[in-house]
């Protein structure tokens, strides 16, 4: 299916009811001015290259915790497609029985166990989609679940559950002002939280999105996320800065990795009334933040400033 398709797919299934606490004039309006600035912008949400992950106008189809399709026993969801998104990542769309919707809160994840092993993955589709939720999953050579996910075959059953511990901090996010820091997948929370944010008109956070990832074939979402800031008027900026490109390729944006400068640079600054998110490789959280698994708060952010209290761990 395309992406056009998943967003008309969304957005009538919200029409018919599927979505919750956002009206349907808004969330329509919301969709046409998006659809016109990408119009107006020469690209079109379906037309983009094969390698990019175009998740169409934010929606806000929120859903309070404990109303997940799964559980926290395992049940079993076929894999009904699958596309390329990225040099090393893949857009999983999986089935839900009825036609219901996954009915996920924001943020949260599920956890997947396939291979041997367990591993959690935040979904990036919207409770709008009916019959269907979908999953972005970057795949590592030796990575145990996503060589898994990345090649077992169409109509293949995952199993998933949804346990209190992947319930993460609740939308509406208690900020005036949010930084998110994202590396590499670790942008598939923030594809949740700005649906959240942006798909509700009223909501004035404005947010700062820091993605680093290593090269422009591997970077995720990035032409999404610039789409949504171009609509946003002024709520989202978003910035990527790559690692490991070469040095003499076409990209004109930032390189080199997010360290102290660079986040004072762009992040708002530690007062009241600021949250900041952080989700990468386990390497960003010890040199920003400190592990994650970690309720104390050490590293750059910690050096710039912020308190614990300040810095979301997703
Ligand atoms: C809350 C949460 C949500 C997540 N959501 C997503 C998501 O939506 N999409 C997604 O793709 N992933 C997500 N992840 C990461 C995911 O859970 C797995 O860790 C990832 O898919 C690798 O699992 P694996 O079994 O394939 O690799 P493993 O067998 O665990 O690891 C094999 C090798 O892969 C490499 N590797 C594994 N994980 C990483 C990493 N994070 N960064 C760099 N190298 C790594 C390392 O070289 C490692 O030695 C999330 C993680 C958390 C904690």
């Amino acid at each position: 299916m395309q992406p056009l398709e998943v967003m008309a797919q969304e957005f009538q299934a919200y029409k018919n009811g599927g979505g919750t606490r956002i009206s349907k004039t808004l969330l329509a309006a919301g969709a046409v001015l998006v659809l016109v600035i990408f119009a107006l912008s020469g690209q079109s949400p379906s037309s983009g290259s094969a390698n990019t992950f175009q998740p169409g106008p934010p929606i806000a189809a929120l859903a309070p915790p404990g109303e997940c399709a799964f559980g926290e026993e395992w049940s079993p969801a076929p894999l009904v497609d699958r596309k390329k998104v990225s040099d090393d990542a893949v857009l999983l769309r999986f089935g839900l029985a009825d036609g219901r919707s996954l009915g996920l809160s924001t943020c949260a994840c599920l956890l997947a166990q396939g291979a041997g092993v367990v591993r959690p993955y935040t979904p990036v589709s919207t409770n709008a989609l009916s019959g269907a939720f979908e999953l972005l999953v970057k795949v590592y050579p030796e990575g145990a679940l996503s060589k898994h996910l990345a090649t077992i075959p169409i109509g293949s059953s995952v199993n998933f559950k949804h346990i209190p511990k992947n319930v993460k901090i609740q939308y509406p996010f208690p900020a005036t002002r949010i930084g998110m820091i994202a590396g590499g997948s670790g942008v598939t929370p923030f594809v949740q939280a700005l649906h959240a944010i942006l798909g509700t008109p009223e909501d004035k956070t404005e947010v700062t999105l820091l993605a680093s990832h290593r090269t422009r074939a591997d970077a995720l979402a990035v032409e999404a996320f610039d789409a949504w800031a171009a609509a946003s008027k002024g709520r989202l900026r978003a910035i990527t800065t790559l690692t490991r490109e070469p040095a003499n390729s076409a990209w004109a944006g930032r390189r080199g990795r997010l360290d102290a400068r660079t986040l004072k640079a762009f992040l708002p600054p530690p007062v009241p009334d600021v949250l900041i998110f952080v989700c990468g490789p386990p390497a960003m959280y010890e040199s920003l933040c400190g592990p994650r698994d970690d309720p104390e708060l050490t590293g750059v952010l910690r050096d710039l400033g912020y308190s614990k209290d300040q810095v979301i761990k997703f």
